[in-house]
């Protein structure tokens, strides 16, 4: 049945051109050489949603359905006519179909399995432009439109809610969101699941299973994100963190043909991921977001065919020698005859009493849209920093009208700065940056309302702030190596020459060479990007630094 419309097909309505793409006899032709050709008739499933392991079809003659199918309704969303081609994103990252497939018109199709479409676009360059377009296109309107597979329900100023949403959001996942307070029906659904008011927010996964204020990993698992991914299996090479860095690596390793499992905490983007725009990133001279510039490296690193384990931590590295072990929270350790550790670096969080009380209520350290709609047009706001992140937080925040306050505790904003971001600070009259200047006291009842803060003269005054961007120097996640790699005084990773004799003696390094470049006081174990000792902070370094260590993953093989 298709309660919710009749015939509408939301996703024919806008760039239906770049979705919905015709391709030529002699395309299809190409495409019929890797898989087979076979009649379809009208009323056949041919993919249900949450299908594993799904196949890929070109239309010849007829008419497939696209539905999105849910207790609530199904709901029409295209329909895929002659010369044009079926599939999401999801098939590339190995995820279960968001939607059903149903012939309307009897006909005649190529069908590819997963692998057999894979094979294609890693050997045809133009279609493997044609298609992966085609497939991203198709998932940014099912993003923008709320079209999948997850309802979220939860509440303003609620800091699980903008968890769960961030966690969707910059796994590229589309979700709709109801709001307790804004949307009229949302009782009677709250009923029909059987959930009470006080248990939100709740996560309903394909219209059947409701998760309670689920942790990251349990809607990774409810959504199937990590489907089908042998943790048992010895790796080339396992790539801990999926920032730039790492994403980076995992998409030269996979293209080169090394078997690689990339491991990630949250989502892909790592710290570039939080950014709103990346400006100085070569090749995009208009800029691009961190989210698009993360979404576009995820489908990359999978198109060439690396695994990639999402919301799952790595949480010691085993072994003295290769094949390295490396430890999961759940207790699995993954073989690998190489290491690449990507995993960045994070805020340092000031020491302020109460500062975890208002985290996502008040206090936040990402400045993307997603926060952004935490706040109402007119109020005001706090970034902490003097670095690039907060300077590119200020413009982001004030580029609507608002005033923003930019705390920084030097004498003058960080040398680091990018100069265009000073210049548009300078610029931008809504920005006041207050130098010798920092918070020390948060107050309010259940979410920030005041901050107070000490200015260069020692004064304290309150101001009735209720948001506040956290951007303070970065501190390296290399805690959970528990210092089996030599690590700098501030805990930064050393490599190649970084590393001593003395360094290169405690760690019994085995070998008549030298560690390489990137390589860590572990022959085999690599550190790149923001987690090395003397890394110089930006995207394209992490990039290229994960794309160097791979030639030097490639030596380490073959010795
Ligand atoms: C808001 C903001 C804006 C920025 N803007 C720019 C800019 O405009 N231009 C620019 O060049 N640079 C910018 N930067 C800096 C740039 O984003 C970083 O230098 C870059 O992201 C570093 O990449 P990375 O892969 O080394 O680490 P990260 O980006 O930190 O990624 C590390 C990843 O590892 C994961 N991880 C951590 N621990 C584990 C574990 N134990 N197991 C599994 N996974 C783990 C993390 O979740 C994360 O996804 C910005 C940074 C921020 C925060």
């Amino acid at each position: 049945m298709l309660t919710e419309t009749a015939r509408v097909t939301p996703l024919t309505s806008a760039n239906a051109a770049h979705m919905f793409p015709a391709l030529s006899s002699a395309q299809i032709a190409r495409i019929a050489l890797h898989g087979l050709i076979r009649p379809i008739t009208q009323g056949e499933v041919l993919i249900e949603g949450g299908q594993t392991n799904v196949p890929f079809f070109v239309v010849k003659a007829g008419e497939i359905e696209v539905i999105r199918p849910s207790g609530l309704g199904d709901l029409l969303i295209a329909v895929v006519r002659a010369d044009q081609f079926t599939g999401d994103i999801s098939m590339i990252l190995g995820r279960p179909a968001l939607m059903r497939l149903r012939v309307s018109e009897s006909g005649e199709v190529v069908q590819l399995t997963r692998d057999q479409m894979h094979a294609l676009i890693q050997a045809d360059a133009e279609m493997s432009e044609v298609l992966m377009t085609a497939l991203i296109y198709r998932r940014i309107e099912m993003v923008a439109q709320g079209i999948g597979d997850a309802l979220l329900i939860g509440f303003a100023h609620s800091a699980a809610t903008l968890r769960i949403k961030a966690f969707l959001t910059r796994n590229g996942h589309p979700f709709k969101y109801l709001d307790i307070d804004g949307d009229a029906d949302v009782r009677a659904l709250l009923d029909r699941f059987r959930v009470d008011p006080g248990e939100l927010p709740v996560l309903i996964c394909r219209g059947e299973k409701v998760l309670k204020n689920p942790a990251n990993h349990e809607i990774a698992d409810c959504l199937g994100f990590n489907g089908g991914i042998d943790h048992a299996h010895q790796r080339d090479v396992v790539i801990v963190g999926a920032g730039p860095a790492g994403l980076a690596a995992a998409v030269y390793a996979a293209s080169e043909g090394l078997d690689t499992l990339v491991l990630e905490t949250s989502s892909p983007g790592g710290q570039a991921g939080s950014s709103s725009r990346i400006e100085n990133y070569l090749g995009f001279p208009t800029g691009i977001s961190g989210q698009e510039l993360a979404e576009r490296a995820y489908a990359q690193a999978q198109k060439f065919g690396a695994d990639v384990t999402i919301a799952k931590s790595a949480v010691d590295l085993t072994c003295k020698r290769s094949p390295y072990g490396v430890r999961l929270e759940d207790g699995a350790t993954i073989p690998a005859r190489t290491v690449i550790i990507a995993t960045g670096a994070r805020y340092r969080k000031p020491l302020l009493a109460n500062l975890g009380q208002f985290e996502g209520v008040g206090v936040y350290y990402n400045a993307t849209f997603m926060e952004e709609a935490q706040l109402g047009s007119d109020d005001e706001v706090i970034v902490v920093g003097g670095a690039n992140s907060a300077g590119q937080a200020a413009v982001f925040l004030a580029q609507t009208g608002r005033r923003v306050d930019v705390l920084v505790r030097a004498d003058s904003l960080s040398e680091s700065m990018s100069r265009y971001l000073l210049r548009r600070i300078e610029e931008t009259s809504m920005i006041q940056v207050r130098t010798r200047t920092e918070i020390v006291a948060l107050e309010g009842h259940g979410r920030l309302e005041r901050v107070r803060w000490r200015d260069g003269a020692g004064a304290v005054s309150t101001h009735d702030i209720r948001h506040v961007f956290m951007m303070t120097g970065a501190e390296a996640n290399g805690g959970w190596l528990n210092r089996r790699v030599a690590l700098d005084a501030k805990g930064f990773i050393k490599t190649g020459p970084d590393l001593t004799t003395e360094d290169l003696a405690a760690a019994q390094w085995p070998l008549e060479r030298s560690p390489y470049l990137l390589e860590t006081s572990r022959p085999g174990v690599f550190a790149v990007g923001d987690v090395r000792c003397g890394n110089v902070k930006r995207v394209a370094s992490a990039v290229g630094e994960g794309s160097i260590a791979i030639s030097f993953v490639h030596r380490v093989l073959a010795e």
